[in-house]
């Protein structure tokens, strides 16, 4: 989302409405300033999507649970401090039987180089959890330059970012398959 006041929520809110999709999730990061400091007004105005913070939504009996945390990051918003324990409490919290993940960070390692620096930026402790957890997909966007896809072990770890790390909007989105009778999911377009 661009710009810090409500009036970013309306316009983000009449694009998404554009969109056909029957379910749509609204996960924030931490570009997204409405959502942290007003956040009641914020989520009134998100009328054409789910909004999930911290919390889980079944469709059609696929389990999905998003949260907008990441470590520390400037100054922005949904910053928590690394390896602190509000954190991972942000982590437990995740439910054991989720089948989809969405958080704006990545974990760590995976997909989360920031260039030029090399710096891997991800979160440790959520990579922990994801991995105890073990969703079919683990979907999170935040350090553009990481968007692809990896496998760790039989989670498909998807960065999703829909910029370039120079904020270009990248040409395509990418799908997702999902199977939950063998839990696997499949790149359908990257
Ligand atoms: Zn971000």
């Amino acid at each position: 989302m661009k710009g810090k006041k409500l009036k970013a929520v309306t316009a983000f809110n009449s694009e998404f409405q554009k969109l056909p999709h029957t379910h749509k999730l609204v996960v924030p990061g931490n570009h997204d300033w409405p959502f942290e400091r007003q956040r009641e007004a914020a989520i009134a105005e998100l009328t054409a999507a789910t909004y999930l913070e911290d919390r889980q939504i079944v469709i059609d009996g696929v389990k999905f649970y998003g949260s907008p945390w990441q470590p520390e990051y400037r100054n922005w918003a949904f910053n928590l401090p690394r390896g602190s324990l509000e954190l991972k409490a942000k982590w437990t919290a995740i439910p054991d039987d989720v089948d989809v993940l969405i958080t704006h960070t990545p974990p760590n390692t995976v997909r989360d180089m920031v260039w030029p620096r090399g710096e891997q930026v991800g979160c440790a402790q959520l990579r922990w959890r994801m991995e105890e957890i073990s969703p079919i997909l683990h979907a999170f966007g935040h350090v553009h330059g990481g968007r692809g896809d990896e496998m760790v072990n039989s989670t498909l770890c998807v960065n999703a970012a829909s910029t370039d790390e120079a904020y270009k909007v990248v040409p395509t989105v990418i799908v997702v398959d999902i199977d939950t009778e063998t839990r696997t999911a499949t790149i359908v377009q990257a």
